[in-house]
């Protein structure tokens, strides 16, 4: 018998689908399905130019997502996240959606978070600090999970008499 990888790819979820309004409460406790689950993530996030995919992006309902750090370029695999602290100082950044191609916008966030969540590989308790475009990506992540877009989120006008 031969043994391969998983390289399979999935089919983007698309706005206005509902399934990305969809609350991903389901757990995965089987170690191997999970792996299978979140090599499928990777997989489908790399091959579609990504920094970050959420189960719902992929029609599942798992409190999962990917991502991919832009400070450090760690793939992490994020299973039953939250964030534990958000700064009052926010950042701003543009940002974009595979689930609804063409479309990007200015976002603000808390610029540092602390996290925590269970590594999906090996199942281990991780906490940490993000800031910036990392922060972004996660919460961005973290919001499909409760079925929340970047579209729901106020338009952040710029002043451009700043730039003059
Ligand atoms: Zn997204």
């Amino acid at each position: 018998m031969t043994k391969r990888r998983s390289k399979k790819t999935l089919p983007i979820v698309e706005y206005p689908n509902d399934a990305l309004r969809a609350k991903c409460t389901l757990t995965l406790p089987d170690t191997k399905y999970r792996r299978k689950i979140i090599e499928e993530l990777f997989a489908t996030m790399i091959k579609n130019g990504g920094v970050g995919l959420a189960s719902p992006q992929v029609g599942y309902y798992f409190d999962l997502f990917v991502m991919q750090t832009q400070k450090d370029k760690f793939f992490q695999a994020c299973y039953q996240p939250s964030i534990i602290y958000a700064s009052k100082e926010t950042s701003t950044e543009m940002e974009g959606c595979l689930s609804i191609p063409g479309v990007s916008r200015l976002v603000e966030r808390p610029k540092k978070i602390v996290v925590s969540h269970l590594d999906g590989w090996t199942g281990n308790k991780v906490e940490g600090w993000l800031t910036d475009l990392d922060a972004h990506i996660f919460q961005h992540e973290l919001d499909h999970l409760s079925g929340r877009l970047i579209i729901d989120h106020p338009e952040v006008k710029i002043d451009e008499e700043e730039y003059d």
